[in-house]
Parts: C-alpha cells; sequence; structure tokens
C-alpha cells in the first residue's frame, strides 16, 4: 500500500505572464497593461512504497538565495527574477529528517524535470537513483555547457552534481510509462514546459488515484482553459502533455495535482507526518 507525503517547500514569485501566457496584454484600450509578480509554492513529495522510499521531486538548494560571494546558488539577476522564501527548513531532507528518515534511505527519485526549484537537491542523495528523461537531462548538461547562468538548470547546482558518480536512470521518449511500484506510475510525457517532463500517477488505496503532474500543469487555469505557460519548450509539446493529463484523469476518475497552484495547495495536506494512503 502507498503511503503519500505532500513537503511543502515555501514559496516563489515570478511574473504572471511567466506562469499562464498572456495573462497581461497591452492593447489600444489599454496600452500600459501591468505586470505583476504572483506567489505560489514549491512542493515535493516522499512516497512509501513495496519498492521502497520514491522521492517526487527535490526542491531548491537550501543556498539557492544567499549572497552570490557567500556562495549563494542563484545568480543575483535570478534571485531577483524568481525569489524564494525558503530556507533549510524548507527542503526536502529537512523534511524527511522529521519523519526519522536518512538521505540514504531514499531508493528512487523521480526528477518531474531539472529546473531550478525541483532539482536543487540531487546532490544531498549520493545513494538513490534518479529517474529522469533523457532529453531532459541532455538539456541542464546544455546549459551547463555553454554556462548560461541565468538559465532555470542552475549552473552552480549542475557543477556540483555532474562531479559525484550518481546513478542516473535516464529515460528515452520510446521507453513509455515506467511502474515505479505497485499503484506508482512514472508518466513519460516528452518535451513540453521543459525537455522532458515525468509526472506521476499514484494510485491511493483509501482517497483514490492522482496524477501528481507537476510543472506540466502549473495550475488551474493551465489545465482548464488549456492556456500554456510563459516559460516553455515545446508549446505543441505542452499542450499534447496537458491533454494526455487530462485524458489520464477522465478515464480514471483522478484528482491532478498541479505544480505551482497557491489555491490547491491550501486544501492539499502537507503538514509533516501527514499523508495520503
Ligand atoms: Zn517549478
Amino acid at each position: 500500500m502507498v503511503k503519500l507525503h505532500v513537503f511543502n517547500l515555501g514559496n516563489l514569485k515570478l511574473d504572471a505572464n511567466l506562469l499562464v501566457q498572456e495573462r497581461s496584454v497591452s492593447t489600444l484600450d489599454n496600452p500600459s497593461a501591468e505586470n505583476y509578480m504572483v506567489e505560489f509554492p514549491v512542493p515535493a513529495f516522499l512516497l512509501e512504497t513495496d519498492k521502497g522510499l520514491i522521492l517526487f521531486d527535490t526542491g531548491c538548494h537550501p543556498d539557492a538565495m544567499k549572497p552570490e560571494e557567500e556562495g549563494g546558488r542563484w545568480p543575483h539577476a535570478f534571485q531577483r527574477r524568481v525569489p524564494w522564501d525558503g530556507d533549510e527548513t524548507k527542503t526536502v531532507m529537512y523534511n524527511l529528517e522529521k519523519l526519522g528518515i536518512k538521505n540514504d534511505d531514499i531508493d528512487t527519485i523521480v526528477l518531474s524535470h531539472m529546473h531550478n526549484d525541483h532539482a536543487g537537491c540531487v546532490e544531498f542523495f549520493p545513494k538513490a537513483r534518479f529517474v529522469v528523461a533523457q532529453d531532459e537531462f541532455s538539456c541542464s548538461l546544455r546549459a551547463y555547457a555553454q554556462h548560461r547562468y541565468m538559465s532555470s538548470y542552475i549552473w552552480k547546482d549542475t557543477d556540483v552534481w555532474t562531479k559525484m558518480k550518481l546513478n542516473w536512470d535516464l529515460i528515452e521518449k520510446e521507453d513509455g510509462d515506467i511502474c515505479l511500484a505497485p499503484g506508482v506510475t512514472a508518466l513519460n510525457l516528452g518535451p513540453g514546459h521543459a525537455a522532458g517532463m515525468i509526472a506521476l500517477k499514484v494510485d491511493l488505496a483509501n482517497y483514490g488515484p492522482v496524477i501528481i503532474a507537476s510543472d506540466c500543469l502549473y495550475n488551474k487555469l493551465n489545465y482548464e482553459k488549456l492556456i500554456g505557460p510563459g516559460i516553455c519548450f515545446d508549446s505543441i509539446g505542452w499542450k499534447r502533455t496537458a491533454k494526455r493529463i487530462r485524458k489520464i484523469a477522465n478515464e480514471t476518475g483522478a484528482e491532478v495535482w498541479f505544480g505551482h497552484d497557491a489555491e490547491q495547495f491550501a486544501t492539499i495536506k502537507s503538514g509533516i507526518g501527514e499523508y495520503y494512503d
């Protein structure tokens, strides 16, 4: 039987147009439409399964927002663009410790994709098997090799984990969906928001099925109106991804949990020690 814990890893802020395309567009009638930032949560998920402990996403690095000269991971301009309000208590490591779980106890880590708020703590899990889309892995390494400091693939994070001997289980497009444990399926969705996206379908015996969409769908507006995000690697792929999640949700009655939806997140149990089963 699967138990699902939701971790609350603080909040990010970002221009609203980057979450949902064309939120504010200037027109002749409104020639100076206003831009504004919105705040949204950063979650990660721990699953207790028959095949061991699975972590879905790893949040931001605890030093993400430190001044760069003091070892801060995110470049100053990036910190101003996507500020995170977290600290070491808003990390997966802190949440695991509170549950009495050591980092090395985690068997598998699935990365929905490798952006700043999902792959920030890879380096803390040297014993885990990392499941990630091959195209996404390549994309993050390309950003690293090209020294793209303003990229969502954080250069300093990548610089640390590329020097480690981690166990990367790279999933190709042709591999299809992957059963990770009874009741836990990695939905191999291909390019969309990023170059290779993975969502998780979790069949909970009591609660029912849930699709943890991560950034395949930032929020309800993306899902219901099929309006893509402003940050998008492949807009056609994004729509295909969103429609596939809709189809699975319709066929199975699964609840869809969005990647960064403040309103929905407030309705999801995320206290330490709380869980769904
Ligand atoms: Zn994200």
